[in-house]
This record gives C-alpha cells, sequence and structure tokens, in this order.
C-alpha cells in the first residue's frame, strides 16, 4: 500500500524536519503551513495552506485530495502554538487560543481521516505533544493542558484504531531548536539547558527521525504509546 503522510505545520520547525525524513519513505507528503512558506522542495512533498483551526478548510482539503485520487493514510498532527503567562495573570482568551489550536483543532483533520483509514485498513497517528505535558511548567496552564489532552486522545484512537490497522501514538518532545523557544528569553533558556542531562536542546532532525521509525513497518506493534525524545529531562 502506498504510503501518503499529512504533517500539520510542515513548513518551519519540526514540522519541516518532519517532512523532510517522511518525503524520503513516504509515496507523498502533503506538508501544510499557516504563515511561513515552504522553502524545501522535494518531488515527494506538496504544499497546501491551511488554518487548522477551520473544520471547512480541513474538510476542503481532505475533499480536494480525493478529487486527485489522494487517500491519506498517514496523519502527523505537528502545528501547534504557545502563548506563556502565569496562570493568575492569563486571561481566558490565551487559554482558549492555545488550547484551540493545539487540542480541538486535532478533530478536524482526524475525525475524516481517521474515519478512511478505518475503511482501508491502515494508518498511522502521530500527535505531537510536549515533555511539559507530564511535567508541568510555569506559565504554560494552557499549553500544558492542552498538550495533556493530545495524550488521552491518542490512547483512545489507539484503542478504537487497533482492530482496523490503524496505530496512534504520541511523540512528546522536549526543548528543541525552533522558533518556539526563541521566544523564551535567553537567561531563561540557559536555566532551562542547564537542567537537561544532555545540556544540550533537541535538534528538529531528531524528532523527524523519530517520527519517520513511527510511520515504518518496523513499528507497527507500538500502539498507544507516548515517546519521550527530551535529553533526560524528564529524568530530572
Ligand atoms: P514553530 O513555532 O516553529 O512551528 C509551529 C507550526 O505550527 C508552524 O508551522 C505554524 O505555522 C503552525 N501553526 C500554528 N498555528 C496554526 C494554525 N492555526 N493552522 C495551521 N498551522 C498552524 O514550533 P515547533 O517547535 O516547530 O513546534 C511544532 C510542534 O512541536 C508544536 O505542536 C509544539 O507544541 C511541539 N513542541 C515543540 C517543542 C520545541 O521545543 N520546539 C517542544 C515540545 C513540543
Amino acid at each position: 500500500m502506498k504510503k501518503v503522510a499529512v504533517v500539520t505545520g510542515g513548513s518551519k520547525g519540526l514540522g519541516l524536519a518532519i517532512v523532510k525524513e517522511l518525503a524520503g519513505v513516504c509515496d507523498l507528503v502533503i506538508a501544510t503551513y499557516s504563515n511561513t512558506q515552504p522553502s524545501f522542495t522535494h518531488s515527494n512533498v506538496i504544499y497546501k495552506k491551511l488554518d487548522i483551526t477551520s473544520s471547512s478548510e480541513c474538510l476542503d482539503l481532505i475533499s480536494e485530495l480525493a478529487a486527485s485520487s489522494i487517500h491519506p493514510n498517514i496523519l502527523i498532527n505537528n502545528a501547534g502554538i504557545t502563548a506563556d503567562s502565569m496562570f493568575h495573570r492569563m486571561s481566558f482568551d490565551k487559554w482558549l487560543d492555545v488550547i484551540n489550536v493545539n487540542l480541538v483543532s486535532m478533530y478536524n483533520l482526524t475525525h475524516p481521516l481517521f474515519t478512511s483509514m478505518r475503511e482501508m485498513g491502515f494508518g498511522r497517528i502521530i500527535n505531537i505533544s510536549s515533555v511539559n505535558a507530564g511535567k508541568g511548567q510555569l506559565g504554560q496552564a494552557n499549553y500544558c493542558a492542552s498538550k495533556a489532552g493530545i495524550q488521552g486522545f491518542t490512547k483512545v484512537l489507539a484503542l478504537e484504531g487497533a482492530a482496523k490497522g490503524i496505530t496512534a501514538n504520541t511523540v512528546s518532545p522536549g526543548y528543541c531548536e525552533t522558533d518556539m523557544i526563541s521566544s523564551i528569553s535567553p537567561d531563561i533558556l540557559e536555566t532551562i539547558r542547564k537542567t537537561i542531562p544532555q545540556k544540550r536542546f533537541g535538534e528538529p532532525q531528531e524528532i523527524g527521525s523519530l517520527v519517520k521509525f513511527l510511520v515504518s513497518d518496523e513499528a507497527a506493534y507500538i500502539n498507544g504509546a507516548n515517546l519521550d525524545i527530551n535529553g533526560g529531562l524528564y529524568c530530572s
């Protein structure tokens, strides 16, 4: 069976690294992007502009692909945001925005694609969570709630999809070298780096490689798992 992957937020950061890795092992990768114009080109990669919070845009994308006989059987829900603030100062809008983009929007592509994967009898779903889902982090009540929610959601997909050849797993990165951490002040970032047992941040390509393994045939028995990849931060 052909491997056709959708990667959300695929034009930069971890999403781009995932796209680069999957381009070599999938027949086709549909990388979605919102604000950052794609720069990476590959014969197996096509880009589609998409706001993952829009249910209609997500459904339109799937219809457009189906009209070209493109039926994704791999979904990497990678797009995400932060909007940090100590909880006593966190506005309801900030709370809602982060949970909406990171968790609520996961319904929009996952629901139709999970349904078609059931019909195909094969599927791989990888949802990008975070080390902070399990650890907690000052100023990230909204983000940690959304990323912990993703882990629960994924376990149910694993249970419900197993009999239909679908696996669902989360990958929970620690701090990685992307724009997401560049919004953290340098002194706080340095404090964080010192708490990481390996004393460095993750490289996006390291996350891409793990995702590539999870979509491989060798990973067929990994289901409902949370794969931590954080240089030992979760032990510290
Ligand atoms: P990034 O800011 O570089 O990229 C985030 C991506 O999400 C971008 O491509 C952006 O366009 C996309 N996005 C945001 N809102 C969107 C929307 N409404 N519609 C469509 N796309 C949207 O950050 P990143 O580090 O590459 O983060 C990727 C994922 O990894 C996120 O889910 C993030 O929470 C997670 N993560 C990152 C780190 C880290 O240290 N970088 C650590 C743990 C988890």
